[in-house]
């Protein structure tokens, strides 16, 4: 059996894509609670430093049946689920692009979104920090095309593709005094929307409430409570009357249109 080169490098992109999505959990993990990033892995409960081989993406997790081997105490599985994710994303990305500038920056936003949509979910709060990062990023990508490394004049759409989308959320904060929304996922709109440009923007913009109105339907479908207590995310039961976090739902979103060029507009006139 011949293995193109393709595919060892797809695979190699995605051993590389568990390795940061581990060192994101550590950054989900630690930020805001004054530990910087040096310094070993540790067990959360009983605090003993981890061993090289329980530092090894997914596996380790399966090898310790996601549980500490010496306290026993559960481990989040929020941890394999975001090693596995980024692992998959940075694959789709290396099928997606083929200039390394433009690779690089791809795998350096994909890791931001990830940062945010994981720490959304568990805090319910939009990580100024990382939505900056993520702003920066799709204004420098307004002005300098990666692939060329050239410098570009953004079109007045353009510039105005980032507004356009987190004006109406900026709005709907306003009205509801941030109850139906938060401005966490105004900004987050405003980088997607100078990111993708207006017509993905607006794709991304639609799926996600779409996505977000079928996942809170199915929540009350559920019942009023669905425990996720179990899955042990580390999160409070998610219930309708709680706040579900929509960063995730925008992210997902930005990805499919992303990464899998989903074209609403294109859709409906080709
Ligand atoms: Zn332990």
């Amino acid at each position: 059996m011949e293995i193109s080169l393709e595919v060892l490098t797809g695979v190699f992109f995605f051993i590389f894509g568990t390795l940061i999505g581990s060192f994101l959990n550590v950054v989900i993990l630690r930020h805001n609670t004054g530990k910087d990033l040096s310094g070993r892995s540790r067990c959360q409960s009983c605090g003993r430093t981890l061993s090289p081989l329980e530092l090894v993406p997914i596996l380790s997790f399966l090898y310790q049946k996601g549980a500490c081997r010496v306290c026993k105490s559960k481990i989040s599985i929020q941890y394999p689920i975001v090693e596995f994710l980024t692992g998959v994303l940075f694959v789709l990305i290396f099928f997606a692009y083929n200039s390394i500038p433009g690779t690089v920056f791809s795998l350096v936003v994909i890791s931001l979104l990830i940062i945010i949509a994981t720490y959304d979910f568990r805090h319910r709060i939009v990580p100024n920090t990382f939505v900056y990062g993520f702003i920066g990023a799709s204004i420098f990508s307004l002005f300098f095309d990666v692939n060329s490394l050239s410098y570009t004049k953004p079109s007045l759409e353009a510039l105005l593709a980032g507004p356009i989308l987190a004006l109406p959320i900026w709005f709907l904060w306003q009205i509801s005094n941030g109850k139906w929304i938060g401005l966490g996922d105004a900004k987050l709109f405003l980088g997607v929307g100078w990111f993708l440009g207006i017509s993905a923007g607006v794709t991304a913009f639609v799926l996600s409430f779409w996505i977000g109105a079928s996942v809170s339907l199915f929540l009350i479908f559920l019942g009023r409570v669905v425990s996720i207590r179990k899955l042990n995310l580390g999160v409070k039961d998610l219930t309708i009357k709680n706040e579900i976090p929509f960063a995730p739902f925008i992210i997902l979103s930005f990805f499919i249109v992303y990464l899998l060029e989903f074209n609403l507009i294109s859709f409906i006139a080709p």
